[in-house]
């Protein structure tokens, strides 16, 4: 990684870039970081940002995207966040396109032709498109000035929500003849940020860190039983007059029953997960962001790319898998800079859960042997997923975390019509061992850091210096005054210290 503190470059002077912020955006002044990693982007130097959530990435490639005269890919883990992102674009007045698996085969042709006469805004894209060699054809026909990954950590097999068809991404920048890299994450513990530069293939790329603390977010901690947990969710959000809160639950079963127990208490509630119709998930996302309901009670399938900027509470009913996770949903609080508390609410039951969750992550090596059999008896006739679940020894989520493996790794090739060709028949039962160690290691340092959380919870001095600890971030903090650890007595610790937590558990 190079060195993070290098002078603006003079191509643009200060004054005019801040006046193309304010002209093309309307925002008075950069945001600490925008600037560093806006004129690294427009100077052509590959960069990786890593701000908190909310503090304004998408302006660290949509300016550059803007001055440079070229077209730039943006590639984006959910069609949500693309529709969301390109919308808002064009709603300025910009050009932008989303090219994924929902477009019209009309609508696809016309924003092909589209880049094929010289498109110079943004193309908003998945990794699975980028892995489809006439898809890059077309693209290296066009002038790419900028490559950004946003959500930058499904990029590295460390990040907590790793896809395995980001790996290609290294590969795709390649062939795409290398433009200037721009990848934006949240997450940054230091062995992501170095797993995401080596996967895209830019080792030396700028890293600009804006570092980890909030100043307006009071955490806190308590350890509770599971009856008494929506009881005290209540109370708090009952007596502290409302305000938007997030409140998450580890299950889809946790969320129906939280849900249904704060609206039996009078609170108007709505909920969001992804076993819900995506109608009804769209409606109410919609009711939450309106403020119609001002609590919405969701699984983590809810907040990546959610920008309400009042929420003012975020509360963990059962805690999340790790500390990155953890991180950027209690994050969702407070982005409008005022007061927000956010509470983790924990008993034993919920770390087991936990551990139950990791257990089933991974497929074995066994599995992976199991499933490379099963699609090897289907010779030159691919199986769909149902075929092969039929026929192969494992249960259909392994299989399906199976072939996810052995697509990143280019065993497996998933067809346009959904069957699974296997590329690789050559490789033996010693060959698919080795290969599985990668995530052997993977399901010991999910483990690691779920014990990470566990002792976050239950540590006694200050919650903020802890995270910046884990951070690896540069800010020293004694004390935050702003934790529960810090302000033991403070009448802002939001729930009533029925129990201190430190001393529920000594
Ligand atoms: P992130 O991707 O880091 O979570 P976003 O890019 O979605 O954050 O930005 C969060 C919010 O901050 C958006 O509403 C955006 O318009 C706003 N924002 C970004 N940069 C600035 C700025 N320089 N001044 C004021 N608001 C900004
Ligand atoms: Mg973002």
């Amino acid at each position: 990684m190079a060195e993070s503190n290098v002078a603006p470059s003079n191509s643009t002077g200060r004054g005019e870039l801040a006046r193309r912020l304010r002209a093309q955006f309307g925002f008075r002044s950069f945001r600490p970081g925008q600037e560093r990693a806006v004129r690294a982007a427009m100077d052509g130097r590959d960069t990786l940002v890593v701000m908190p959530t909310g503090s304004g990435k998408s302006l660290c490639f949509q300016l550059p995207a803007l001055e440079l005269p070229g077209a730039t890919i943006v590639v984006s883990p959910l069609i949500a966040l693309m529709k969301d992102q390109t919308e808002a674009l064009r709603e300025r007045g910009f050009e932008a396109l989303a090219i994924n698996s929902t477009l019209s085969a009309a609508a696809r042709s016309e924003a092909e032709a589209r880049i094929r006469d010289g498109f110079s805004g943004f193309i908003y894209t998945t990794p699975e498109q980028l892995a489809d060699p006439a898809f890059r054809a077309l693209l290296k026909g066009a002038t790419i000035d900028l490559f950004v990954v946003d959500e930058a950590h499904c990029v590295s097999q460390w990040g907590h929500d790793f896809r395995p068809e980001y790996l290609a991404l290294g590969s795709v920048i390649e062939d795409l003849g290398r433009p200037t890299v721009l990848a934006l994450t949240a997450t940054a513990t230091a062995e992501v940020v170095e797993d995401v530069l080596r996967q895209l293939g830019v080792p030396d790329a700028e890293v600009v860190h804006t570092g980890f603390f909030r100043p307006n977010l009071h955490l806190a901690v308590q350890a509770a039983p599971d009856e008494e947990k929506v009881d005290r969710l209540a109370g708090f959000l009952l007596r502290e007059g409302g305000g938007p809160a997030i409140v998450y639950s580890a299950t889809v079963k946790g969320v129906e029953q939280i849900a249904a127990r704060l609206a039996e208490k009078g609170l108007v509630v709505t909920s969001y997960h992804g076993r819900m119709k995506r109608a009804d998930r769209d409606a109410n996302q919609d009711r939450f962001m309106s403020g119609e309901a001002p609590i919405m009670v969701a699984t983590n399938a809810f907040g990546m790319g959610i920008d309400k900027p009042d929420v003012r509470f975020v509360v963990h009913v059962h805690p999340p898998g790790n500390i990155e996770s953890f991180y950027q949903e209690f994050g969702r609080a407070g982005r409008d800079g005022g007061p927000a508390h956010c509470l983790l609410l924990h008993d034993e039951g919920d770390w087991k859960l936990q551990n139950f969750f990791q257990g089933g992550r991974y497929p074995s090596g066994e599995d992976l042997v199991n499933a490379h059999h099963a699609l090897k008896r289907f010779g030159s006739a691919p199986p769909s997923f149902d075929q092969l679940a039929e026929v192969a020894p494992l249960p259909r989520t392994k299989l399906k975390a199976a072939l996810n493996f052995f697509r990143g790794r280019q065993v497996v090739k998933e067809d346009l019509a959904g069957r699974f060709l296997l590329l690789r028949d050559d490789l033996d039962r010693e060959d698919i061992t080795r290969l599985a160690r990668s995530y052997e290691e993977k399901d010991e340092r999910d483990r690691m850091n779920l014990q990470r959380l566990i002792d976050y919870s239950t540590m006694r001095g200050c919650r903020w210096a802890a995270l910046l600890d884990y951070f690896g971030d540069e800010t020293t903090l004694d004390e935050c005054g702003l934790c529960d650890n810090c302000r033991p007595a403070s009448p802002r610790v939001p729930l009533p210290p029925r129990e201190q937590t430190a001393d529920a558990l000594a």
